[in-house]
Parts: structure tokens; sequence; C-alpha cells
């Protein structure tokens, strides 16, 4: 009897819980608060063409330029603002950013008309209903040509209500954007499953690539969904390229683009726009 009371005081008063709560809430607000002072920006990683290295497009990922905390990672807020809605907002405001950015370069840097940028859409901005209208508006305000245009969604999101997402991801299409399976292998699609979405590109999740020239094994799993992509006929991007010998392995493999740290790391608009100007200046094309 000691015991089960022991634990009936555990389940209402645990401090544990109550940190937890009083933590979500402030977390709450504080995204709230950085979302209304404009704190959050885009950073940009390199994709490029495996075997050339060069570059093709960039991926753009959200960072928080927060007044106490510094730039904060994706990792630390995407989840939690998932959790409250919040990640409507900023996913629109990261789309608008990036395709208004992006379309700069390609305006003014010459030889970059082509540059293409990814965007990570969550699975919570597939619920909203105008989420086909929201990307249109970034699409025309921002003048980026649409086929420039990949959106990144998760496996796990196409699981989760099919026939919705077929629908959506037709309408996305139609607006004449890409749309890419990010971090592809860690989910749980089926092959029948992957035919019947509409989509152009699939990225190898970091988690298939890391051991390819280590291990056998991982080189044949690696080899596997390469081979899914070729037969579904879609592009594919190696994800988290560190070594030289990965990238050789993936582009005798028929990886088509592969992005990671060997390449470059995530970087502020400024410093890709540079890279960016490097890679197709005057002297890069001699
Ligand atoms: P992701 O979409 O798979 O993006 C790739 C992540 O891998 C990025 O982490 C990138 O910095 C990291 N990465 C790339 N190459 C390498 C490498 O060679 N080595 C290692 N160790 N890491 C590499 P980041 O920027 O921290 O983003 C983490 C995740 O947060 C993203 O994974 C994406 O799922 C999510 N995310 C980022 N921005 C957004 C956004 O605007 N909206 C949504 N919904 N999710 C976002
Ligand atoms: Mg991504
Ligand atoms: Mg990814
Ligand atoms: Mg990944």
């Amino acid at each position: 009897a000691a015991k089960a009371g022991g634990r009936d005081r555990i389940a209402v008063f645990d401090p544990s819980m109550y940190t937890a709560a009083v933590k979500e809430a402030e977390g709450r607000t504080d995204l709230e608060r950085g979302l209304a002072n404009n704190e959050f920006v885009v950073n940009y990683q390199p994709i490029v063409d495996l075997p050339s290295g060069k570059l093709v497009g960039v991926e753009a990922l959200a960072r928080w330029q927060h007044p106490e905390r510094g730039l904060v990672a994706p990792d630390a807020f995407i989840a939690q603002a998932e959790r409250t809605g919040l990640i409507v907002a900023l996913g629109a405001h990261i789309l608008r950013v990036a395709c208004f950015e992006v379309a700069g370069w390609q305006r003014d840097i010459p030889g970059a008309e082509n540059v293409r940028v990814s965007i990570n859409l969550s699975a919570r901005q597939f619920q909203e209903k105008d989420l086909v209208d929201m990307v249109r508006s970034a699409l025309t305000d921002s003048g980026i040509r649409p086929d420039l245009v990949v959106l990144e969604i998760t496996e796990s999101l196409l699981m989760q209500d099919v026939d919705a997402t077929v629908i959506t991801l037709h309408e996305l299409r139609d607006l004449g954007v890409r749309i890419a399976i990010d971090d592809f292998g860690t989910g749980y699609s089926s092959l029948s499953y992957l035919r019947r979405f509409p989509i152009d590109i699939l990225k190898i999740d970091k988690a298939f690539i890391d051991g390819i020239t280590i291990d056998s094994d991982d080189a044949t799993l690696a080899e596997a969904v390469v081979g899914l992509g070729k037969a579904l006929r879609l592009s594919t991007v190696a994800e988290g390229i560190e070594h030289i010998d990965q990238q050789s392995m993936l582009s005798d493999l028929g990886v088509t683009y592969g992005q990671g740290y060997l390449f470059a790391k995530p970087g502020t608009a400024d410093e890709i726009a540079e890279m960016v100007r490097e890679h197709y200046g005057p002297e890069a094309a001699q």
C-alpha cells in the first residue's frame, strides 16, 4: 500500500513533469518572439554534380539567430515548432526567404541562372489547406523559375495520409516544382507505395553513406537504394559525403548528385553567394 501511495504521489506531483511543461511553454513563447522579431535566417549548403563536383544547387537550412543563445541549429527548434504548429509560419518564412535569395543569385551572378534551391517541408505543413497557395505566392512574388525549386519531404510524411498526400503532391508538381524524398531509407516506404507518389528525387540518408567504403554490407545497401532510384527513374542525391573515396564510389554507382562537408558545409547567404560566384565566375569558365 505504501508503494502504491508512492506511485500515486509520483504520478500527480512528479516535479520533472512540471519542469517539462514549463520548459515547453517557455520554448513556445520564445519561438513566437523569435518569429515576431525576424530572428530566423536561412543558411545554404551546396549540392554538387557527381563526379565533377560542380555546384548545381543549394539546400536551404533554417537557423535561429537567438539574442542570448547565439546561432541555434534546427535540431533544437524544428520539433517544437512542429508540436506547437509554429512550423507553419516558420516554414512559410523560410520558403519565401530562400526563393527570394536564390532568385537574386540567379539574376545577379553571371552563369548562375539555373542554380536550384531545395527547401524542407514538414509533415505539419501538409495539414494546412493553403500549403499550395503559400508555395504559389512564394514562387510568384520572388519570380523564381518553379522548375528550379525542389521541395524536400520525408518518408514518414508519405505514410501518414496517402490519398491526401498524393493529391497535394500533384498540386505542388502542377506549379512546376520538383519533389524530393529526404533522408531516404530511414522510413518505411515500400516499393509499391513509392510508385504512387509523384516524386523526382531520392536523397539517400547519410546513415547509408557513412560506412560504404569500409563496410561491404553498407555498400550493398547503398547500391540497392541507388538501384531503386534508377528503377523508378529518379535522380539521386547522396547526403553527408565527407571523404573523397565516398564521392568516387558513389559516382561509380551512378548517384547523380552529392552533398556533404567534403564539398561545403552550410554557410550564410553571403558566404554561399560568394561560392556560387566563384563557381560560375569568368575564371571558373576557363
Ligand atoms: P536534412 O534536410 O537532412 O539536412 C541535411 C543536414 O545534414 C543538415 O543539418 C546539414 O548541415 C547536415 N549535413 C550535410 N552534410 C553533412 C556532412 O557531410 N556531415 C554531417 N555530419 N552533417 C552533414 P542541419 O542544418 O542541422 O539540419 C538538420 C535537419 O533539420 C534537416 O535535415 C531538416 O530535416 C531539418 N530542417 C532544417 N531546416 C529546415 C526547415 O526550414 N524546415 C524544416 N521542416 N526542417 C528543416
Ligand atoms: Mg533536407
Ligand atoms: Mg536530408
Ligand atoms: Mg538527413
